[in-house]
């Protein structure tokens, strides 16, 4: 975004993209272009917020890539509902004959929305994880009576703990699809996996252990032309999975575990920095007890945590003692763990279970 003004090939400024695209959003009119080019704001699947320029071409690639790996083509008239923070005509680009969409604000409580859902049946439901939590409630709840064909986690990382909750709840595989500023990245296979869309991008792997099981990817995206990505490295943490049984030679992930910057950092007991990986703090609190669903995990400064955990105070205790035994595990004792009693999570922005607030 720095170098957005010399990077994209139209002369668009950033200035401009940005007071055009924050506009749309605010006034909840969708269709800003600049000469023929949309000019649409992202928030990628771990969270970095950018604009994204795409011409008419560019455009209609991705609206094939859209139908061909994520909603699948049919000769069949469907609806989705889809939920969004923002809409752009990027996604309105894909409706056609065959394919309503319907598009839910998710800045509008979900609970306003389920008179709608039920009323519109939707075959593809497409949404965030933490919506699709809420809606998933409701089914449970009785209240939202839906039968999706399709059901596609977007935005938001998908944790392994939460996918296999939805999965019971939508008695389906949960879809997903790996999207930020620099594009279509990845979507899922039949097996539920998702693969990097190697046949238009080359993904090269910046390796962030010496067992290579996590890396960053760089990405080099061999379609886009007014805002090229070339070697672009994320700070995504992905742990690829080997030998996807869906056959597919393209980069399957096993997970994303979140961004380089949720590394939590603290001080050993000799004054050393070191930093832990979200996902061990992830796996202490889930093994902690079979309950936990919702929580979240907050570092505010080295020496400080907040733990949401919904549940009884025993469950949270639990977890809190998991997390001690993790710290003490590398060397790290003087961190206090406070206790939330209610979830920071706003609505509207990523949920991310595990963060790091003291950077
Ligand atoms: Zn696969």
């Amino acid at each position: 975004m720095e170098n957005f003004d010399t990077i994209n090939t139209c002369s668009i400024t950033l200035d401009k993209a940005m007071s055009i695209a924050i506009n749309a959003e605010k006034s909840r009119d969708f269709s800003p272009m600049i000469n023929g080019i949309t000019v649409g704001l992202s928030s990628g699947t771990s969270g970095n917020r950018g604009i994204f320029l795409a011409s008419e071409n560019e455009r209609a690639q991705w609206v094939a890539a859209v139908l061909d790996r994520v909603i699948g083509f049919q000769l069949k008239k469907r609806k989705v509902a889809f939920f969004l923070r923002a809409n752009s005509n990027l996604y309105n680009s894909v409706a056609s004959k065959l394919l309503r969409f319907e598009f839910f604000d998710l800045l509008i409580p979900t609970e306003k929305h389920i008179d709608s859902l039920n009323q519109l049946q939707p075959n593809i439901l497409v949404a965030q994880p933490s919506c699709l939590i809420e809606l998933a409630k409701f089914i449970e709840s009785a209240k939202l009576r839906i039968h999706p064909e399709k059901v596609i986690s977007v935005a938001e990382v998908l944790y392994p703990e939460d996918k296999k909750y939805l999965e019971n709840v939508f008695q389906q595989t949960i879809h997903q699809v790996y999207q930020c500023t620099e594009g279509l990245l990845a979507s899922t296979c039949k097996e539920g996996n998702l693969h990097f869309h190697e046949d238009y991008l080359i993904i090269e792997k910046n390796y962030l252990d010496d067992d290579k099981s996590r890396f960053h990817p760089v990405i080099t995206d061999l379609m886009r032309s007014t805002q090229p990505v070339v070697r672009y490295e994320l700070n995504d943490i992905i742990h690829e999975l080997k030998n996807c049984p869906c056959g597919s030679k393209m980069t399957a992930i096993a997970q994303i575990e979140g961004r380089s910057d949720d590394k939590l950092c603290f001080l050993n007991d000799e004054g050393i920095e070191t930093s832990i990986y979200p996902d061990f703090f992830r796996r202490a609190i889930i093994l902690a007890d079979s309950e936990i669903q919702d929580y979240m995990l907050i570092q505010k400064s080295k020496s400080k945590l907040d733990l949401y955990i919904a549940g009884t105070e025993a469950i949270f205790e639990k977890a809190k003692n998991e997390i001690q035994t993790l710290l003490e595990y590398n060397r790290c004792f003087n961190v206090v763990i406070k206790k939330l009693e209610a979830s920071p999570f706003e609505r509207g922005t990523k949920l991310r279970r595990i963060k790091n607030e003291s950077i």
